[in-house]
C-alpha cells in the first residue's frame, strides 16, 4: 500500500491539489472578499464557477513514476481521503486568509480540532493552563483524559492575567482561552495574554469561535493559534459539524500529520457546504452584530429583566476592552429573568415563538435555551453556583432575522408570562 512507502502521512500540507491551480494575483484583502474568493482557484475543474464535490475516498496516479514523484515531493496532489480532500484545502485556505495567518487545518468537528492540537503538541510532564470560563469540553478533555498521559491541568479566573502568569510553571507547555466566554461573555485582552506567552516562552491558543475573524483576528496580536467550532459562526446555518485551527506552518505540520492519522477530516460534502456557508460570513456577522446588539439593548430596559450580559452595552464589565479590539459582538445574548425560579424562567423559552428551543449558537436561526436545563441539569446548586449559572438564566443566539421581530417576540413572550 502508498502509505507504508511514505515516511510522513502527509507530504504536501500547504499544497493545492493539481486539479485546483493555486489563486492567481493578489491576495483579497478585506473580510467579505477574503470570505467570497480565498482559497480558490480562478478556473476551476468543468470551467465551474462553485468548487466541485470530489466524491472520492482516494486519487489515481497515471504511472509508477508519478507516485515516487509525489512522495519525492515534486507534485503537489491528493493521495487518500484521509490526509485530506480538494474542498477541504479550499476552505482551510480560504480560514487562513480571513484569520491572516499562514496555515489551516480543518477538522470534523471543534472538538476534534482541540484534541487534535493538544495531541499534537503537548508530551508527557507538560502542563496546560485555562482560563476557567473556556468550553466545558474543553476543559474535560484536558482534566480527564490529558491528564491520564501525564499532562497536567490548572484552571484559573478568566481574565485574571496575573493569576494566569502566576500558573505558569517551567513545564507550562499552553495558556488557553476563549475570547468572547460561553456564557458570560467575558471578553479577553488578546493581546495582554499573548503577551504573557510571549514573555514566558508558552504557547498561546485562542478559542475565538464566538468572535470569528469578522469581529476579531487573536493573530494578529501575537497569539499563536486560534481555534474555531466552525458548526457555529463559519459554517453559520446550523447544517454541519467542522473545526479548524490556525497558525504558522511550522507548528501547524504536526498538528496536519496526526489528523492524518487521528483521521478526523471532513468529508468533500462537508467540505463544501462550508465554503458555501463562509461565502456569507461577513454579511451574516454584520447583521448577527446588529441583531445581538439591538435585542441586548431592548431587554436591558424591560422591566422583567434583571441584568443583560452583551459585550456591547456600556454596563459590561469587558465592554471598553471589547470597544477598543472587536468590530462586533456577535449574536449571543445572555440574561436574567428578575425574581424568577428555574420554572418562571423556563415559562418564557416556552413563550417565545421564532428562537427555535436548543444547544448551539452561531447559525442564520436564532436559538434560545436556560443553561441551568440545557447544560448543567445533572450539576448540584453548589457545581452551579461555582460555574455562575443561576436558574434565572436564559442564552439567546440572535440570528439573522429582523431585529424588530426578534424584539417583537421577546416582549410579547415576557409580557404573557
Ligand atoms: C461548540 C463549541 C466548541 C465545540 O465545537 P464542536 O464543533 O461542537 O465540536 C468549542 N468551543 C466553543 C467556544 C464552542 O462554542
Amino acid at each position: 500500500m502508498l502509505t507504508t512507502n511514505a515516511p510522513d502521512p502527509a507530504r504536501s500540507p500547504s499544497a493545492a491539489p493539481a486539479t485546483t491551480p493555486a489563486p492567481v494575483g493578489p491576495a483579497p484583502a478585506g473580510p467579505s472578499t477574503s470570505a467570497v474568493h480565498a482559497g480558490e482557484a480562478r478556473q476551476k475543474p468543468g470551467f465551474s464557477l462553485t468548487d466541485p464535490i470530489f466524491a472520492s475516498s482516494t486519487y489515481t496516479f497515471p504511472d509508477t513514476q508519478s507516485i515516487i514523484d509525489f512522495i519525492e515531493q515534486k507534485q503537489t496532489r491528493e493521495e487518500y481521503g484521509r490526509y485530506g480532500n480538494p474542498g477541504e484545502r479550499v476552505v482551510e485556505d480560504k480560514i487562513a486568509a480571513l484569520e491572516g495567518g499562514d496555515s489551516a487545518v480543518l477538522f470534523s468537528s471543534g472538538m476534534a480540532a482541540l484534541v487534535g492540537l493538544l495531541m499534537a503538541h503537548v508530551n508527557a510532564g507538560d502542563e496546560i493552563v485555562f482560563f476557567d470560563e473556556c468550553y466545558h469540553r474543553s476543559r474535560e478533555f484536558c482534566r480527564k483524559h490529558l491528564t491520564r498521559f501525564g499532562v497536567g491541568f490548572r484552571e484559573v479566573k478568566t481574565c485574571d492575567y496575573a493569576a494566569m502568569e502566576a500558573a505558569i510553571t517551567p513545564r507550562t507547555k499552553f495558556l488557553v482561552s476563549e475570547s468572547p466566554t460561553n456564557p458570560h461573555l467575558s471578553v479577553v485582552d488578546i493581546a495582554a495574554f499573548a503577551d504573557i506567552g510571549r514573555r514566558r516562552g508558552v504557547l498561546t491558543l485562542i478559542d475565538a469561535t464566538l468572535c470569528t475573524p469578522y469581529n476579531l483576528r487573536p493573530l494578529t496580536a501575537g497569539v499563536d493559534f486560534v481555534l474555531h467550532s466552525a458548526t457555529k459562526y463559519l459554517g453559520g446555518h446550523n447544517d454541519l459539524l467542522a473545526g479548524a485551527v490556525i497558525g504558522s506552518t511550522e507548528l501547524m505540520e504536526p498538528v496536519r500529520r496526526l489528523r492524518g492519522i487521528m483521521g478526523g477530516v471532513n468529508s468533500p460534502h462537508n467540505a463544501y457546504l462550508l465554503e458555501r456557508g463562509l461565502k456569507t460570513l461577513a454579511l451574516r456577522m454584520e447583521r448577527h452584530n446588529s441583531n445581538g446588539l439591538a435585542v441586548a439593548r431592548f431587554l436591558e430596559r424591560h422591566p422583567r429583566i434583571e441584568r443583560v450580559l452583551y459585550p456591547g452595552l456600556e454596563s459590561h464589565p469587558y465592554h471598553s476592552i471589547a470597544a477598543r479590539t472587536m468590530r462586533g459582538c456577535g449574536g449571543l445574548v445572555t440574561f436574567f429573568i428578575k425574581d424568577a425560579d428555574w420554572r418562571q424562567t423556563a415559562d418564557v423559552i416556552d413563550a417565545v415563538r421564532i428562537p427555535r428551543i436548543g444547544p448551539s449558537l452561531g447559525g442564520v436561526e436564532s436559538l434560545i435555551e436556560q443553561p441551568l436545563v440545557m447544560s448543567y441539569w445533572n450539576y448540584t446548586p453548589a457545581e452551579r453556583a461555582a460555574f455562575r449559572i443561576p436558574d434565572n438564566m436564559i442564552r439567546m443566539s440572535c440570528g439573522i432575522e429582523d431585529a424588530d421581530d426578534l424584539i417583537a417576540d421577546l416582549a410579547q413572550a415576557l409580557d404573557r408570562t
